[in-house]
């Protein structure tokens, strides 16, 4: 990248990416398959929930009127969760009840077991309590036809379950989008095999498959195509057919075997830029071929992972349909001093700690962009803006958890 090259900052390439990531067409999807889906429609209630008065405590239903402090009721019926007992509860009775049972008609409370003495089949009122105690109320937690959830709200374990309560099995989400990789690279081996002579292992496709994944989108890994021309041009156009997304690892800085963004130019891909504003990952560039997003992330493994966290995650979020796609960083205290970068704004590699109710944020030693192996005990990434000086131990901070 030539010293002319104007860097754009962060923040207006993510602008940039956001203005082009539109939500994916929504489809139908089981509830119990929708885990880090996002919901496109809003989706309602086919029930009032709880859909009959139902009892909070086991204990006794009654009239509160009928059960003031030494009242002796008869124990007319014993209901349970899901055996309510057919007939209305008659003045001067009470009904044995486990909690999640039917309150029957008539009866307007349930006096705990605790607040009662037994006695064969009536009990005696030790505690009285008010007109509605312990019932929950017909449609308290939501109606028939309410909305339960509203579009643009991920699914997790919370959201399934209130589906799930409300009687819904079939939700609209939007469809995951479906990302090709494409790792460039002629120095580039798969674990498992021998390195040859200037080879290296190749960690980008998994790192990317893995992160892509977790994202809740669906990846492809396409293969390694080395620094040739044409191996590169059959590859990326292979790669731009049938995918939402395209994230190409290496071969998009100035070097004579840097090829990638003048093949896909080749290929109709309009740059819409390259060369931000961030250590790691200067050299990353983003495009559009119509509505295929196009990613070219540097070959350095730790500016993969920084420019994903950065451009490639808020894409697939918005792709997916959050409202927010950019995640929000959080508030830490910094550890160690800090260099700035005059020019770059920087996300370093940390390790968090707890103290007390703050986190504690622990660069990690090694912060080059070609170490992998340290940024593995990372699970950070430290904001530090451009600037002349340096942010001291101690400084507040924000960071964004990877
Ligand atoms: P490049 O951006 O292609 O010039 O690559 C920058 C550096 O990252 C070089 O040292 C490459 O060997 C290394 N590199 C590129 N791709 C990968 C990969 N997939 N896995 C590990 N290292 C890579
Ligand atoms: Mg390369």
């Amino acid at each position: 990248m030539s010293t002319a090259t104007k860097l754009i900052s962060v923040g207006e390439a993510q602008r940039l990416v956001l203005e082009r990531a539109q939500r994916l067409e929504a489809e139908r999807v089981p509830v119990e398959r929708a885990a880090g889906r996002v919901l496109a429609e809003a989706a309602s209630s086919l029930v009032d929930l709880p859909p009959f008065p139902s009892s909070a405590m086991d204990g006794f239903a009654v009239r509160a009127e009928d059960a003031g402090v030494g009242a002796r009721l008869a124990v007319a019926a014993r209901i349970a969760a899901g055996s309510p007992a057919g007939r209305p509860l008659a003045p001067g009775e009470s009904m044995a009840i486990s909690t999640g049972g039917a309150v029957p008609e008539g009866a307007d409370a349930v006096v705990p077991l605790e607040l009662v003495e037994e006695a064969g089949e009536s009990i005696e009122i030790r505690e009285a309590v008010a007109g509605g105690a312990n019932v929950r109320e017909r449609g308290s937690d939501v109606r028939t036809g309410d909305v339960v959830l509203d579009p643009g709200i991920r699914l997790g374990p919370a959201q399934v379950g209130a589906l799930a309560a409300a009687g819904v099995h079939e939700v609209q989400c939007a469809k995951r989008p479906r990302v090709g990789i494409l790792v460039t690279g002629s120095e580039l081996k798969q674990p498992g095999e021998e390195l040859g002579p200037g080879e290296i292992y190749e960690s980008n496709g998994v790192l990317l498959a893995t992160a892509l994944q977790l994202a809740g989108a669906v990846p492809a890994q396409l293969g390694v195509v080395g620094d040739d021309p044409v191996e590169l041009e059959r590859g990326m156009e292979r790669a731009l057919l049938g995918f939402d997304m395209l994230v190409t690892s290496g071969g998009a800085s100035v070097g004579p075997h840097d090829l990638v963004r003048e093949t896909q130019a080749g290929l109709r891909v309009e740059e819409i830029f390259w060369g931000v504003a961030v250590k790691p990952g200067k050299p990353v560039a983003f495009g559009v071929r119509r509505d295929h997003l196009v990613f070219n992330l540097p070959g350095n493994p730790v500016s993969v992972l920084v420019t994903f966290e950065l451009f490639v995650r808020p894409a697939v979020n918005a792709l997916l349909g959050l409202p927010e796609p950019v995640p929000a960083f959080r508030p830490g205290l910094l550890e160690a001093t800090v260099r700035q970068n005059a020019e770059r704004e920087q996300f370093i590699r940390a390790r968090t700690r707890r103290d007390g109710d703050e986190v504690v944020l622990e660069p990690i030693a090694g912060q080059e962009s070609h170490m992998i192996a340290r940024a593995g005990r990372a699970d950070a990434l430290i904001e530090v803006e451009a600037g002349g000086g340096e942010l001291s131990a101690g400084s507040s901070v924000r960071y964004l958890p990877i």
